[in-house]
C-alpha cells in the first residue's frame, strides 16, 4: 500500500517541531521581588529604586542568560554602608541584595541596581573578576550613574590609576575578600574601575565567550575560597595575565 502523501508533509513538521522544542532558548521569567525597608516604612521618594529593580533583573538576565530563577529579596537598611550581593551569595544567601538607604533616598536612583543584581546571575569565586564583571556590565546595561564610576566612562577614568594597578595581585583576591587588600596605593573604588575596564578590555579584544570560559574556571561555592590558579590565564587567552595586563595598558593607552 502506498503511503499517505500527508506523511510526508507531516513527519518532516513534527521533527522540526521536536527540533524548535529541543533548542528552545531558556527565558527570562518574571522573578519574585520582595522588598524590605528595615529603618522605616518605605517613603515615596525610594519609588524610582523601587521600580528600577525588575528592570534590571530582566536587563542583566537577557544578557547574562538565566542562571538564577529564584527569588530576589531587596533589603533597604541603614546598618551596611556599602551596597552587596556577592558577600551574602558567598554565606549561601543568593538573591538577597542589600542597599544602604542612603544611596536609595539621597541619589534618587543612582543605586549599583545592574551591578548588584549582576552578582546573583553570575557570582564568582573570584573577586576581582566577580567585580569586574558587575562594573562592567553596569555601564554596558545604561544602569544609573552609582558607585564607582558615577557615570564617567570606566576607561577613561581606568587610565588615572593604571600605572599603580597590579592585576596579578588583584587576581589573587578570593572572594569574599575585599579588594581593597590587595593594593596599598588604591582606594577601593579605584581598583573597581580598573577591574571594570579590565574586564571590559578582555569582552572587547577577545569576546564574550573567552571571558566566560575564564569566569567559569573560579565558580562560587559558599563557604569556600579559591581565587584560582594563575595558569588559567594562559590556558584560555593563550597569554599569561601579565601580558594582558601590558595590552590593556597599551589599550587604555591608544585611544
Ligand atoms: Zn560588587
Amino acid at each position: 500500500m502506498r503511503k499517505f502523501p500527508g506523511e510526508l508533509i507531516v513527519a518532516p513538521l513534527c521533527l522540526l517541531s521536536l527540533h524548535v522544542s529541543l533548542h528552545a532558548e531558556p527565558v527570562c521569567e518574571t522573578p519574585d521581588i520582595d522588598f524590605q525597608f528595615l529603618s522605616a516604612e518605605m517613603r515615596p521618594s525610594a519609588l524610582p529604586f523601587v521600580r528600577q529593580i525588575p528592570v534590571a533583573i530582566q536587563a542583566v538576565c537577557e544578557w547574562w542568560g538565566p542562571t538564577y530563577n529564584g527569588a530576589f529579596h531587596i533589603v533597604v537598611n541603614n546598618v551596611l554602608r556599602q551596597s552587596m550581593a556577592l558577600v551574602p551569595a558567598w554565606y549561601g544567601k543568593i538573591g538577597y541584595i542589600f542597599f544602604p538607604d542612603s544611596v536609595v533616598y539621597l541619589n534618587r536612583g543612582g543605586a549599583a541596581t545592574i551591578h548588584e543584581v549582576t552578582h546573583v546571575f553570575a557570582p564568582n569565586a573570584n573577586r576581582f573578576l566577580a567585580e569586574g564583571l558587575a562594573v562592567y556590565a553596569h555601564e554596558h546595561l545604561k544602569g544609573p550613574p552609582a558607585y564607582p564610576n558615577f557615570g564617567a566612562d570606566i576607561k577613561v577614568l581606568a587610565r588615572k590609576y593604571a600605572d599603580k594597578a597590579d592585576i596579578s595581585s588583584f587576581d589573587k583576591t578570593g572572594t569574599p575578600t575585599p579588594l581593597r587588600f590587595s593594593s596599598d596605593k588604591l582606594e577601593e573604588r579605584e581598583i573597581y574601575v580598573l577591574a571594570g575596564s579590565f574586564v571590559r578590555y578582555l569582552i572587547s579584544e577577545f569576546g564574550f565567550s573567552k571571558f566566560r570560559e575564564l569566569y567559569a574556571l573560579t565558580p562560587l561555592i559558599p563557604g569556600s575560597r579559591n581565587a584560582g590558579n594563575a595558569k588559567r590565564w594562559e590556558e584560555v587567552y593563550g597569554l599569561t595575565i601579565d601580558q594582558l595586563t601590558s595590552n590593556w595598558r597599551a589599550d587604555l593607552d591608544a585611544h
